[in-house]
């Protein structure tokens, strides 16, 4: 068994017991930002005194951005600006989460804030009306950094029964995925689907379709809270886009795209393919319909119908969703990759 933090083994009905208190009029409200790492989030809570509607009854706060990798400790003090906010699936209504953007003391954008720029991006090409679908893949560990429930010596069954597979020896760990996709539906994420993948204690989620920014704010939200249901568990939730080397399969965050034009039926068939190799690789650009060793796959009901949406593969799980809609955006649409 892989051993599980101590917190998750705390009395769970006495946390009950407190999270069912009264509190009056009063909101928890958690800030949730973007750290300096650029892939890890950070939180805090503040209580408002009364249930914000919107976005704008929310005040910017701050933060010790030295403690974040985003400042100096002598100049440490970061703006937390709230841009989203979602029903929070842990102490329920009224209290909220709120995704928030980073700013420096001089209220520029911090280094790892490319939602302002993503939000530009997605502007310019606003006529397009340009959706996304992201598909997150995620790795369960134990808080050892082994994979959850993999034996302790060894490995389990090679990859093949895994894959959207049931039954206590195929899915490891389905309670987390879930909790989170309730968790999820609760706060207001459009999560779309989930599944099982090809390596044991390996899963899915989908977000989407939607515009690029929503999108985007949407997953991020979404991977806080796994992380947060991974927390009450005992487990981690990983993104490492490779955890395991060897012959395990790695994880990603395909990321499917359309505009409004490639959404309408059509007579002419609009996307051109050429053959391809086994695998994807990172220095090659390949498409093809139905192909999942491709870069960019034309999935085959789109293929046969001629309009809808291609996926492109190549995201790794750890992507910054602002970075990889923005740069789709720059290259299929505004032919300027920087
Ligand atoms: P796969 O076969 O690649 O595993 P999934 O079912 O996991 O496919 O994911 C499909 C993704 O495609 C979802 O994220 C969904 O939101 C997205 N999607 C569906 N329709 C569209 C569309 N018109 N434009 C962009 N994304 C879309
Ligand atoms: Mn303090
Ligand atoms: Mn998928
Ligand atoms: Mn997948
Ligand atoms: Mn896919």
């Amino acid at each position: 068994m892989s051993p599980v933090s101590a917190s998750s083994r705390l009395n769970k009905n006495l946390h009950q017991h407190y999270r069912s208190l009264p509190q009056g009029d009063v909101a928890q409200v958690t800030y949730v930002w973007i750290d300096g790492s650029g892939e890890t989030l950070r939180c805090k809570t503040r209580t408002l005194e009364c249930e914000p509607q919107g976005i704008e009854d929310l005040p910017e706060w701050n933060f010790d951005g030295s403690s974040t990798y985003q400042a100096d400790t002598s100049n440490s003090d970061m703006h937390l600006v709230p841009v989203r906010m979602f029903r929070d699936p842990f102490a329920l209504d009224p209290n909220k989460l709120v995704l928030c953007e980073v700013l420096k003391f001089n209220r520029q954008p911090a280094e790892t804030n490319l939602r302002v720029r993503c939000r530009k991006v997605m502007e310019d090409v606003q006529d397009l009306k340009v959706w996304f679908g992201m598909e997150q893949e995620y790795t369960l560990l134990g808080v050892d950094g082994h994979p959850f429930d993999w034996p302790q010596n060894g490995f389990p069954g090679r990859q093949g029964p895994y894959y959207c597979g049931v039954g206590a020896d195929r899915a490891y760990g389905r309670d987390i995925v879930e909790c989170h996709y309730k968790a999820c539906l609760y706060a207001g994420i459009k999560v779309v689907g989930t599944n099982a993948e090809v390596m044991p204690s390996q899963w899915e989620f989908q977000v989407g379709p939607g515009e690029g920014l929503d999108v985007a704010d949407q997953l991020w939200m979404a991977r806080f809270l796994l992380h947060r249901v991974c927390e009450d568990f005992g487990v981690v939730a990983s993104l490492d886009p490779k955890p395991i080397t060897g012959d395990w399969n790695g994880a990603g965050c395909h990321t499917n795209v359309s505009t409004e034009a490639s959404r309408c039926i059509r007579g002419d068939t609009h996307t051109h393919t050429h053959t391809n190799t086994q695998i994807s690789y990172i220095h090659s650009f390949t498409a093809g319909v139905a192909d999942r060793g491709a870069s960019v796959r034309i999935p085959r009901q789109v293929g046969l119908q001629g309009w809808g949406y291609f996926e492109d593969r190549r995201p790794a799980a750890n992507c910054d969703p602002y970075a990889v809609t923005e740069v789709i955006v720059r290259t299929c649409f505004l032919g300027c990759p920087g």
